[in-house]
């Protein structure tokens, strides 16, 4: 199985990154990808971008180096009811719109409350998918998780640098990727690269994919049309969100 487009990449914009828009898309080009996907952390959390960033990533060249620019969010997760840091006039637009848990926006909860606000984001309809689902400092009922998102038709992460800055992540995307495969959920690959050369980096989370199973129809970025449909449809439900 190959993954074709990086669906999470942070560039200086979100003020912990060290690489621009323009290293990234040749980084993505040198390491054969089709694309990659924008996705700065929102607002809420200090230092990361102004609203302004999202509604203006629109002039982003389509393509660079022959490589897809997809524009994207990585939202923070905010409380319990499925409140995310942007609105949809910020949302409405872009390709993937991915939420989680960042500790400053909100704090580790027990099992129970961690689940129940994983899944009021899952049914977010602005939200497309819930980046490090993994976390081990958020646990979560992962079979719950997932059937959630097999419900509302978003995409679980399994996330490639959580296996180095996220310690003790190995088991629950294992978990993660073993009831996907089980109830047909869709996931996602993505780098978390904060650094233009890991970019396209998805070895350990390809590695779990492989070992455990999972068919790559269930993998939203697989293939250039996987992606392309799946953002297609999102988009229309963001959008018809208002
Ligand atoms: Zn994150
Ligand atoms: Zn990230």
């Amino acid at each position: 199985m190959k993954i074709v487009i990086d669906t999470h990449t942070h560039s200086i914009a979100s003020g912990h990154a060290y690489s621009t828009i323009d290293e990234i898309a040749r980084s993505a080009k040198k390491k054969r990808l089709k694309g990659f996907v924008i996705t700065e952390h929102g607002p809420a959390l200090q230092g990361f971008p102004h609203v302004y960033y999202f509604g203006n990533l629109r002039i982003l060249p389509k393509t660079l180096y022959n490589v897809r620019v997809f524009s994207g969010v990585e939202l923070n997760i905010m409380d319990m009811h499925g409140g995310v840091d942007l609105s949809s006039k910020y949302l409405r637009n872009l390709d993937f719109v991915m939420a989680g848990f960042h500790e400053a926006c909100f704090p580790p909860q027990n099992v129970k409350e961690n689940t129940s606000a994983m899944i009021a984001a899952i049914a977010n309809p602005l939200v497309d998918g819930i980046s490090h689902p993994g976390n081990p400092v958020y646990p979560v009922d992962i079979e719950e998780v997932v059937k959630a998102a097999v419900h509302y038709g978003k995409a679980l992460e399994i996330n490639n640098s959580s296996f180095v800055v996220r310690r003790g992540s190995e088991e629950n995307c294992r978990n993660v990727a073993r009831f996907a495969r089980e109830y047909g959920a869709m996931l996602s690959c993505g780098s978390d690269a904060h650094y233009c050369d890991d970019v396209g980096n998805f070895a350990r989370a390809l590695g779990v994919i492989t070992e455990i199973g999972v068919h790559h129809e269930q993998i939203v970025n697989s293939s250039f049309e996987q992606f392309m449909e799946f953002s297609e449809k999102r988009k229309m439900e963001r959008l018809s969100v208002g």
